[in-house]
């Protein structure tokens, strides 16, 4: 019997980026800076116990907005921080699209497959985007709201 795909975000929910956002504020964006910072991000607990408790009973898929070339750093990251094993899906480096697009795209794939019972996310512009989808939506509060990734990944398609 296949299980229902639990779907977990990364930036907000897993990791906690506060500490590489100036990277991105304001003019001058360093991209490269910003993602050379993954290995040093904190893992959030309430992230990890959210992944761990769906892992459970579900077919757990991390689904982020960082782009392929980050897949090394992200990959080791979970493995370091005992989030459970998964597969990860990431942008395309090519991708400039907004966040929500790219990923209610990707969840409109894997509900092509099997059902997806949830999708946890940090961004309400996502959480609104996958709910208007039909996907049942836990939105993740614990990361303080930081406008400057909301921008990077709504606007300016970059994460
Ligand atoms: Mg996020």
């Amino acid at each position: 019997m296949t299980r229902p795909y639990a779907v977990v975000d990364l930036d907000g929910v897993l990791a906690d980026v506060t500490a590489r956002l100036h990277h991105i504020e304001g003019r001058g964006k360093d991209w490269d800076a910003f993602f050379a910072g993954i290995p040093d991000d904190p893992a959030y607990p309430e992230g990890l116990a959210i992944a761990r408790e769906l892992a459970a009973q579900h077919d757990l898929v991390y689904l982020s907005g960082r782009p392929e070339r980050t897949r090394a750093d992200t990959e080791s990251w979970l493995r370091r921080h005992g989030a459970p094993l998964a597969p990860v899906l990431l942008r395309r480096d090519d991708d400039r699209r907004p966040s929500r697009v790219v990923k209610v795209g990707l969840l409109r794939g894997l509900a092509a497959e099997r059902p997806v019972a949830v999708v946890v996310d940090d961004d309400p512009q996502v959480c609104r985007a996958a709910e208007a989808a039909g996907f049942q939506v836990y939105e993740a509060t614990w990361s303080r709201p930081q406008p400057t990734l909301i921008d990077a990944q709504e606007r300016l398609g970059k994460t």
